[in-house]
């Protein structure tokens, strides 16, 4: 039987989740698209022409908001697609009406560029209690990379040792200077310390003073830079044999030239300024002038390649294992009018969320995607757009 589900976030990968859900109406016989602006809903909505999708206007930072909106529509399940700091009031409004909840990226506060998953896993009891899930982070990094993880862990390895998770974007959209996906929350995330887990512990680095070249499958090498990223939270907690976890992203030369002049004039701080006679936050400024992540995909060229290199053992014996996806930004725009940043993370959003509908990866509380069984995930996705690849024992070039 349908279910409906309540989209919340009318933006790139908004767009995406739409569009995939409207894909499969045995599940989602029901959609309805909320966000700030309406009209970028219409206009999703208006292109979506095989169903009839309903959509809202939804100040989404407002729990009575978003109450009244479940109350009025009765979705089985609410996707927040708007950004991390709608993670907590969306929550708080699911629990209030015992609806199920899923996003793609953790919480974090508007006033502090820190990101940490204690705020959404403190709700693990009165998810319980209400009988209601959370899936938290199910995108592709969040999200297809922990599940990653849970499957090398089920099917490779009895004890995971090493993990590199490796994310390159080897595209071109033509711009001087764009981010893939939301730019306020994708600067506050590379200009924050860099940080990862080796013997036990968090090792804090400064922003980008770590990086190398890495080589990706039908890229080559790219310079990757270490960042912190939410998975390895919940990675470290759910597989503690793990005594390393890092994160590795790209950034073309261009990109970090931009960067480095916008954080020395200070265009990137979060902090308050005055400015003719008005407070202003000089990075939401910022994203106002810079394109919108959704408006890339038309031209974007190249590929991305999102992947899990991983170290342990099997049966007494060393073993390395490799497993990813490439997607190419074309192909995600012919799907989905989108671009590959934004589709590779809708696609998993919509598969997260059909497993639950489907009562196959459901149970009351809140968990991380690494936490579900993978094997259902992963016969599903390659058929919804993002088909992964493995090698056993390939040579993985890291010092440890
Ligand atoms: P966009 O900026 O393109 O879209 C965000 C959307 O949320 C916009 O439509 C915006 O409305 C809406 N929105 C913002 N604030 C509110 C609010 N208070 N109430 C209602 N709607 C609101 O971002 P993306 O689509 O690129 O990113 C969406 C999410 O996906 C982010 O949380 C991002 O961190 C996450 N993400 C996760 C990844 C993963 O792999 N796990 C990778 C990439 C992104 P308006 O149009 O009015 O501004």
């Amino acid at each position: 039987m349908g279910k409906r589900v309540l989209i919340i976030g009318a933006g790139g990968v908004g767009n995406v989740v739409v569009r995939k859900c409207a894909s499969v109406p045995e599940v989602f016989s029901e959609i309805m698209l909320a966000s700030r602006t309406k009209s970028k809903c219409d206009a999703i909505a208006a292109d979506i022409k095989h169903m009839n999708i309903k959509t809202a206007a939804l100040d989404a930072d407002n729990v009575p908001e978003i109450v009244a909106l479940i109350k009025e529509f009765k979705p089985d399940l609410v996707m927040n697609i708007a950004l991390p700091y709608q993670d907590l009031t969306i929550m708080d409004a699911c629990l209030e009406t015992g609806v199920h909840y899923l996003d793609t990226a953790n919480y974090e506060p508007k006033d502090e560029a820190k990101f940490e998953y204690s705020w959404q896993w403190a709700y693990q009891e009165r998810f319980k209690e209400k009988g209601i899930m959370a899936l938290l982070g199910c995108g592709f990094d969040p999200g297809q990379s922990q599940i990653y993880v849970a499957h090398a862990a089920k099917h490779h390895f009895d004890e995971i040792h090493y993990l590199d998770i490796v994310d390159c974007n080897a595209g071109d959209h033509g711009q001087a200077f764009a981010t893939n996906f939301n730019p306020e929350i994708n600067i506050r995330e590379i200009t924050q310390d860099g940080k990862y887990w080796e013997d036990g512990e968090w090792k804090i680095i400064p922003a980008m003073s770590i990086h190398k070249a890495i080589d990706y499958p039908n890229i080559g090498p790219k310079e990757s830079y270490l960042l912190y990223h939410e998975e390895l939270e919940s990675l470290v907690k759910n597989f503690p044999t793990i005594k390393s976890a890092r994160f590795w992203m790209t950034f073309g030369a261009q990109y970090l030239k931009h960067l480095e002049v916008m954080q020395n004039i200070g265009i990137t701080s979060i902090k308050p300024i005055m400015f003719q006679g008005r407070e202003i936050i000089p990075i939401e400024f910022l994203k106002a002038l810079l394109p919108e992540p959704g408006s890339l995909g038309e031209n974007y060229s190249g590929e991305t390649s999102i992947g899990c290199q991983i170290k342990g053992i099997k049966d007494g014996k060393d073993k390395t294992y490799f497993i990813w996806n490439n997607c190419k930004h074309q192909d995600a725009d012919n799907d989905a009018k989108a671009q590959g940043v934004s589709y590779t993370t809708g696609v998993p959003a919509m598969l997260g969320a059909k497993l639950m509908l489907e009562g196959i990866w459901m149970k009351p509380g809140v968990y991380n995607t690494e936490e579900m069984d993978p094997d259902p995930f992963m016969s599903q996705i390659g058929g919804y757009g993002l088909p992964w690849h493995e090698e056993i024992n390939p040579v993985l070039p890291h010092e440890y």
